[in-house]
């Protein structure tokens, strides 16, 4: 599969707007604190804001967390106190406490942006009495127009904001990626034989990062579209290409990378060939029931697009509306088009949930990906559901998560079908 850069630009989109039903970006966090070890992320928000974090990442016992609440009374909120003044006491608290800290976010939220508080003073004034020791930065995870993913890349913007420059030829990975996967991902890259790759976010502060204009980098998360601009504004090349998810979209990913850097494609077919055909098989042993196959996207992650081409080319799947919070088509272009030529679905960007839940009754999709809060109700209208946010806390990248990710896809349908025969 090539990599098309620009036809998709003429794809016609349905953009909606109206009442939308997504989580807010603090949520990233909970998969970036695992990420990055040595950071911390202070939330700068309400009792809201620290009951979500605790219910969705769970409360640690054992282990000293890397997240916390610094929360905002009704004095801050009704400009009765100083709001920086209480910050600066509670982080100086937090790293007079915690030595390990060595990355240090002030996250935004609905109440501090609705007070205008500016966490990037904040972090300024911060970073100049923390540094070197502590590197502070800040980044909005607020609800106001945003989607949860929104919060990792908010954060990698920042960090590549602060990265010294660098003349050197390199590849840099972005988005932040389990572990296992980020090595399956660098054990790849490697074998196609280039020398210097980084990957944002690192796991620990000591890890050298840099960027100028002899960098070019490749996004793994296709919701990362403001790291995207702020890489291009340091002068970096983005490298165009399919996400890497399911057999073809990996093995299209690293030809982009590959020719990229001068590589020859056989290099590439030489690398892929034994775990190609390990994805394909696999694939093909989960995704039997999703073949013929009718699937709506409801805008939740902005993993739609590359997802929907992924079970389109690779699964058999006939893709209805394919929705996302935002269409970045810088970013997500080489996934728009191959779908485009394999299923031609309505594209629709942004949210009205209820016109787009009445196209989806009207549809009646085999499967409906959607939110947490939909998928129940239209369960019970009969109709398969997967939640969109499983998707982003699993690992599904690269050829060795290939089946499972199309797995994911598979079981609602069959447990649909189981429960359908039972009620017969
Ligand atoms: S940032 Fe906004 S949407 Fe998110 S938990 Fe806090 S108040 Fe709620």
């Amino acid at each position: 599969m090539n990599a098309p850069s620009s036809g998709c630009r003429d794809l016609p989109v349905l953009k909606e707007s109206g009442q939308r039903e997504v989580f807010c970006g603090l949520t990233s966090i909970i998969w970036l604190h695992r990420k990055m070890q040595d950071a911390f992320f202070l939330v700068v928000g309400s009792r809201t804001c620290a009951h979500l974090l605790q219910s969705a990442a769970g409360v640690m016992i054992f282990a000293e967390p890397r997240f916390g609440t610094a929360i905002l009374e009704e004095t801050d909120l009704a400009g009765m106190a100083d709001a920086n003044e209480e910050l600066d006491r509670e982080v100086d608290r937090l790293l007079s406490r915690r030595p390990d800290i060595r990355r240090l976010f002030l996250v935004g939220s609905c109440p501090s942006e609705v007070i205008k508080l500016d966490l990037e003073k904040a972090a300024e004034r911060l970073r100049s009495r923390y540094a070197p020791k502590v590197n502070v930065l800040n980044f909005s995870g607020s609800g106001i127009e945003t989607t949860f993913t929104e919060g990792e890349d908010a954060c990698l913007a920042s960090m590549v904001q602060e990265l010294p420059k660098t003349d050197a030829r390199q590849l840099m990975l972005v988005g932040a990626l389990p572990g296992v996967v980020e090595d399956q991902m660098l054990e790849l890259v490697a074998g196609l034989g280039i020398e210097r790759v980084s990957v944002l976010p690192s796991t620990d502060a000591d890890t050298e990062l840099a960027v100028g204009p002899n960098t070019s980098f490749a996004l793994t998360q296709p919701f990362l579209g403001e790291t995207y601009g702020a890489l291009k504004r340091r002068h970096a090349r983005h490298i165009a290409a399919p996400f890497p998810f399911g057999e073809l979209g990996t093995t299209a990913w690293l030809h982009a990378i590959a020719a990229d850097f001068g590589i020859d494609a056989e290099v590439v077919e030489r690398v892929t060939e034994a775990p190609c055909a390990r994805a394909r098989q696999a694939v093909a042993k989960a995704s039997d029931v999703l073949d013929g196959k009718s699937v709506f996207f409801m805008p939740d992650s902005q993993l739609e697009i590359p997802l929907a081409r992924f079970l389109t080319q690779e699964c058999g799947m006939r893709p209805i509306e394919v929705g996302a919070p935002f269409i970045h088509r810088d970013v997500v272009g080489p996934d728009m088009e191959t779908l485009a030529e394999n299923g031609a679905p309505v594209f629709s960007e942004g949210q009205d949930v209820d016109r787009q839940l009445d196209r989806v009754r009207a549809a009646r999709p085999d499967l409906t990906v959607c939110g947490l809060g939909l998928a129940n109700p239209l369960e019970a209208e009969g109709l398969a559901t997967k939640w969109a946010i499983e998707l982003v806390f699993t690992p599904i990248h690269f050829y060795e998560q290939a089946g499972d990710l199309a797995g994911l896809f598979s079981r609602p349908l069959r447990r649909h079908a189981a429960l359908s025969v039972a009620a017969e």
